[in-house]
């Protein structure tokens, strides 16, 4: 054992100084000789005691080397040193890798102190309540997140409930703000992005809201009448119902028209799209749909048809249907009385060189403004209200028509100028085409 063997070493040292002092002066010459064993002892040791403080407070030199007890207790500070050195290791990978997963986190993370001081933030945080992840560090957030509704849910400290945040430095951005406590008072706050399910949820009131809308006036001009009907006497009534029949049926016709389009678009959003199914030959669907419009138009628009009989279409018939049939339609009832309207169909190039499928409704009506354009596809969406009503339009037309063609794997073009009439082309991709010699 070093250490004894150490100590065995000195009193050695001690006993030889004492037994040559003794030789040389007797008594008084041994005390001598230990006192001076000793102080050399004292000065040796002292000076290698002073190497390895220096060594420790500097430990980039090598350690200094001395005699084997040193060495022993040299040896076992640099183990611990390297096993510091380790663990310290170990420690970092390990808050790395906490980091890494609270970075990873699809919510933002603010770790605060119990004074409400900012500890961490991962980045989404960061995103969500615009701070710094390092400058902010160490600072209120109540002090940097200036919002009053959110410095009101802090100070209350009721946090049962998620607070709904509407950041002001990002319009649009909807924020779910939850806290959890943990530990000594300390907390995180976790803001999880709700901003789509807002847009959905608005979307569905407006939509509820334009329906009611839709069906207020039917409703109230029917039982309007129904009402006055039914004050009348059977004679007067039956004399009254001959003036007022059109008209209802104009209402319930409105109806009927609403539901069957609210119908066709929850029946575009709920099923499945559809795989490339049989061909349809939507040359011969064309030709159909154009004599069932002429035969009700009569002569008040001449409509022109070319569709390539070669050319057919793979996708669900009823909604190729309602593609064609709403795009007519619309043609037919905003151009005025004898103004043409053409319907082709044929293939084309786009403008990335690819071959697609064009189906094309054109007429000479009163065109359309450049900034209604983007929003002709929206549901309820209305240039004219007054002429879509009165022609017996819902404001879904487009709608389900941009539906059923992105089913298709195509889109909706549209070109218009007011004063010059409108084109509206539905393209459909090459993989929907089929080529069909036998064309009729
Ligand atoms: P609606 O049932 O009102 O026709 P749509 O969705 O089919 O609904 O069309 C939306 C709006 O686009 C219409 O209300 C109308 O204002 C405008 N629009 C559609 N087609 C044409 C067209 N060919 N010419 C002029 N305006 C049109």
């Amino acid at each position: 054992m070093p250490g004894a063997a150490r100590v065995f070493v000195w009193l050695l040292q001690v006993a030889t100084g004492a037994l040559i002092g003794a030789m040389a002066g007797g008594r008084g010459g041994a005390l001598a000789g230990v006192l001076l064993v000793l102080v050399a002892l004292l000065l040796i040791e002292g000076r290698r005691a002073a190497r390895l403080l220096a060594w420790l407070h500097d430990p980039a030199g090598k350690p200094p080397v001395g005699d084997p007890l040193w060495q022993e207790f040299n040896l076992m500070l640099s183990r611990q040193r390297r096993q510091h050195a380790a663990e310290l290791a170990r420690l970092e990978a390990e808050v790395g890798r906490f980091e890494a997963a609270g970075q990873a986190i699809p919510d933002g993370v603010v770790a605060l102190d119990p004074d409400l001081r900012i500890r961490w933030v991962n980045r989404l945080g960061a995103r969500h309540f615009r701070l710094d992840p390092r400058s902010d560090r160490g600072n209120l957030l109540t002090h940097l997140v200036r919002d009053p509704q959110f410095s009101a849910f802090m100070t209350r400290g009721d946090f049962a409930e998620p607070l709904l945040l509407h950041p002001t430095h990002q319009p649009g951005l909807a924020l779910q703000v939850f806290v959890v406590e943990f530990g000594d008072a300390q907390r995180l706050i976790v803001s999880r992005d709700v901003s789509d399910r807002e847009q959905v949820e608005r979307m569905r009131r407006d939509f509820v809201a334009n329906v009611s809308h839709e069906l207020r006036t039917p409703i109230t001009v029917v039982s309007g009448f129904v009402e006055t009907l039914a004050e009348l006497d059977p004679d007067e009534a039956t004399a009254a119902l001959a003036n007022v029949l059109p008209l209802l049926q104009k209402q319930m016709k409105r109806m009927q028209s609403l539901v069957a389009d609210l119908l066709t678009l929850a029946r575009l959003e709920s099923t499945p799209e559809p795989p490339p199914m049989k061909p349809v030959d939507l040359p011969a669907l064309l030709t159909g749909m154009v004599a069932d419009a002429r035969a009700v138009n009569g002569d008040l628009h001449p409509i022109h048809c070319a569709a390539d009989p070669g050319l057919d279409l793979r996708g669900t018939p009823g909604e190729i249907r309602s593609i064609a049939g709403n795009l007519l339609n619309n043609a037919l009832r905003y151009s005025p009385e004898g103004s043409r309207v053409e319907v082709t169909w044929q293939r084309a190039t786009d403008a990335r060189g690819q071959v697609v499928g064009v189906l094309a409704v054109r007429d000479e009506g009163p065109g359309i403004a450049a900034e209604h354009l983007p929003r002709l596809t929206e549901r309820f969406y209305r240039v004219d209200s007054g002429r879509s009503r009165d022609t017996g339009g819902t404001g879904l037309g487009l709608a389900i028509v941009k539906h059923a063609l992105t089913r298709h794997g195509g889109h909706l073009e549209i070109e218009s100028e007011v004063g010059r009439g409108s084109e509206f082309r539905a393209v459909f991709p090459a993989e929907r085409l089929v080529s069909n010699p036998t064309g009729p």
